[in-house]
């Protein structure tokens, strides 16, 4: 049984109270997705600092997550202090997981806004994904999934998740609610879609870890909607 190493969305507890995040009832299909209100304002410069971590760990940060500014109008400068934007964790017991979008501006100061628990390619890309406000592939507001809930409940409820009902709710089987979201059409192989084994869904539904920038995150990341390279951001 492979451990099933997943992200999971840090939801603000504002954004429960209004049902504002994911909403459960609504079909999921993988997707190419942001959330709209939660872009960082066009060309803007993120400052990113490490609160721990050795210089391994912040190499590898610092040698991917610079990879969305080649298709995006946003820029990341690693800073050592100066009030960071993106404040980040290398806490191996807290899984991986990132705020989204502007959300990382209502985290407190000294707070980190991104946990990175294991270091790779492809969560450096996935976590930083979420930072510039896209959401998971799976929780998009159409299509179907046709989840197994038993199986993921099973999987994530052990290690290295150990994710209670709630999380796991939250994470996989909820969706985003239509007008929250920008998204395009189906994309299994975006950085921002789950490892999901075909155990997990009952109509055969699978994806494999993607490890690098799908041809459609690039191209939705500079989408006009988004973070277009030339030109404002339509509205
Ligand atoms: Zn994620």
């Amino acid at each position: 049984m492979p451990a099933y190493k997943v992200c999971f969305d840090r939801i603000l507890p504002r954004d429960l109270r209004t049902g504002a995040e994911p909403v459960a009832n609504a079909q999921a299909t993988p997707r190419a997705a942001f959330e709209r209100r939660k872009l960082w304002p066009l060309g803007a410069t993120l400052r990113v600092a490490f609160l721990d971590g050795d210089a391994q760990q912040h190499e590898i940060v610092r040698r991917y997550a610079p990879t969305w500014s080649k298709y995006a109008n946003i820029k990341l400068d690693f800073v050592n202090n100066q009030n960071p934007d993106i404040r980040i964790t290398f806490d191996p017991n807290d899984g991986s997981w990132s705020y989204i979008g502007l959300d990382c501006k209502t985290i407190p100061r000294g707070m980190p806004t991104m946990n990175l628990g294991w270091q790779d390619e492809g969560v450096v890309l996935h976590e930083f994904g979420h930072t510039l406000g896209m959401i998971h592939e799976h929780q998009n507001p159409t299509g179907g999934i046709k989840w197994n809930k038993e199986a993921v409940y099973r999987d994530l409820s052990g290690p290295p998740n150990n994710w209670d009902k709630a999380t796991i709710d939250n994470n996989m089987f909820a969706v985003y609610a239509r007008d929250q979201v920008n998204s395009t059409r189906v994309d299994k192989l975006s950085i921002m879609l789950y490892a999901i084994p075909k155990e997990w869904t009952l109509d055969g539904f699978n994806s494999k870890p993607n490890e690098a920038l799908s041809t459609t995150d690039k191209k939705f990341i500079g989408d006009p909607r988004n973070y277009p390279l030339t030109g404002p951001r339509a509205q």
